[in-house]
């Protein structure tokens, strides 16, 4: 079977560079490992699909100096070359374009108006079917051949049903390699479109997971399980805070989450690997300075100094959070002591794990439980804005494979719409002015 372009995953990447190529004129079709389409989009925002982040469209020029912010990448101004060709504002509009209206939630993530990530395949198979992209199932790409003349590339894959497993052939004059990253390997994401481009010549950035929950050393984690507070996360590296994150913090039993320590993950895993001294500091203060949380402890134990320290911090600090504060400070062994007998050696113990708690991170929660993944293949090796390869003619990379990673609350679906779309748009490009034939 042969067709103009190849898409190799049906993951977000793999099907807006789909519709857009279609839509450019182009023969499109895809080859899919699983037996349906976006496997992954269902896990996404809970189930409700968080498709990107309007907190940062603010106009063409302000926006992609905020974007940029978000995306990450050893070659730190690749993201922007693609992100300025469809940002936030064109994405909203091209979901709109396929019949799916967007609804914010908080902090500017946009989810489908229904806040069913089921909604958004459902629109991609209708657009699919609209245009008549066939998708082949099922079907495991194995190995990639290429040639100098048309047609350039001979894939071979694998398919596999319940009934048969056999080789299938397939060829194209266009390759786009859009199979993920290794996060959630149970959704088709076992690192092998790393080791097809690698085989064509790429160079694989470690990969690492990103946006996931941190494993603590920490004796009183048990009793802090299921607390949620809102508070600063920094990371610390060999002593040095290196980036910080505001928002609500999550215990568990194993360690931290929630939206700020998923941010941080990427570093934490990245130090992690380098055997780093890795930690997490919480401030459960963020808004008080050190010296205004001293006066204010100091003025609300002047006034209550007749209640028990465990009832002033009622109303304060939740419920399960207080007998721990207590064990830190050396005084849970006297559940009485009033306020007005607090010594100030144990008030400088609360000051400070008030607002510097540290907890040594032991690991990630690792790919399998990750969002996203950072590193992948070397964007050194893509041309800027294009997305083709510099050392394969036709073959065009997006979305989660290459290494650029996003921040937490719909920015690595956006890079994979954005680069998704891109590499699309520039093939058309490419083609309509005959280069590469
Ligand atoms: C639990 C979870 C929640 C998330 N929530 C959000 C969120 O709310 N917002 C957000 O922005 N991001 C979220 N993400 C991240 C986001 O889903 C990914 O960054 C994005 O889906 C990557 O898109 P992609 O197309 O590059 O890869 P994928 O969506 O991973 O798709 C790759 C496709 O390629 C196929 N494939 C791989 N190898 C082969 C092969 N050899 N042959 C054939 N097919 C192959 C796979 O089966 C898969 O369908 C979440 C991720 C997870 C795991």
């Amino acid at each position: 079977m042969h067709h103009k372009l190849l898409i190799i995953g049906a993951g977000a990447a793999g099907l807006v560079a789909a519709v857009t190529a279609k839509d450019q004129g182009i023969d499109a079709a895809i080859l899919e490992r699983n037996d349906r389409i976006g496997k992954k989009i269902l896990m996404t925002g809970d189930g409700r699909c968080n498709i990107t982040n309007e907190s940062t469209a603010t106009g063409a020029e302000d926006e992609l100096a905020a974007l940029s912010g978000k995306f990450h990448s050893n070659q730190a101004g690749f993201p922007v070359s693609v992100l300025k060709q469809l940002g936030i504002r064109q994405t909203i509009d091209f979901f709109s374009g396929l019949g799916l209206p967007l609804t914010k939630l908080k902090e500017g993530m946009m989810y489908p108006m229904s806040l069913q990530a089921a909604s958004v395949l459902d629109i991609f198979q209708l657009a699919l079917e609209d245009r008549d992209v066939p998708v082949y199932f099922n079907t495991i790409v194995e190995d990639v051949i290429v040639r100098a003349e048309h047609p350039r590339f001979t894939v071979v894959c694998k398919v596999v049903t319940e009934e048969v497993e056999e080789q299938a052939v397939y060829t194209s004059d266009y390759l786009f390699l859009c199979t993920g990253g290794l996060t959630a390997p149970s959704s088709g994401t076992d690192g092998s479109g790393y080791t097809l481009a690698e085989r064509l010549g790429h160079t694989l950035i470690d990969p690492v997971p990103a946006i996931v929950q941190l494993k603590v050393q920490y004796a009183n984690m048990k009793q802090l399980s299921g607390i949620k507070l809102q508070g600063k996360a920094h990371i610390q590296v060999n002593g040095e805070v290196v980036r910080s994150e505001s928002g609500e913090i999550h215990f568990s039993e194993s360690g931290l989450s929630g939206p700020p320590v998923l941010q941080l993950g990427r570093n934490a895993a990245y130090h992690l690997a380098r055997r780093d001294a890795v930690s997490v500091i919480v401030d459960l203060m963020p808004g008080r300075t050190e010296e205004e949380l001293v006066d204010f402890l100091e003025i609300h134990w002047g006034i209550f100094g007749h209640r028990t320290v465990v009832d002033s911090f009622i109303g304060i600090f939740h419920k399960k959070l207080v007998p721990v504060l207590l064990k830190e400070a050396g005084i849970d062994q006297q559940p009485y002591l009033l306020c007005q007998d607090l010594s100030w050696k144990t008030k400088k113990k609360f000051y400070r794990i008030l607002k510097h708690w540290e907890f040594i991170v032991t690991d990630t929660n690792g790919f399998a439980n990750a969002h996203a993944t950072a590193g992948g293949i070397d964007t050194t090796e893509l041309i800027e804005g294009t997305l083709e390869s510099k050392l394969v003619p036709g073959l065009y990379l997006a979305g989660e494979v290459m290494d650029v990673d996003g921040d937490f609350g719909g920015y690595n679906l956006q890079w994979a719409w954005s680069s998704g779309y891109v590499a699309a748009i520039a093939l058309a490009k490419q083609i309509s002015e005959g280069k590469n034939k």
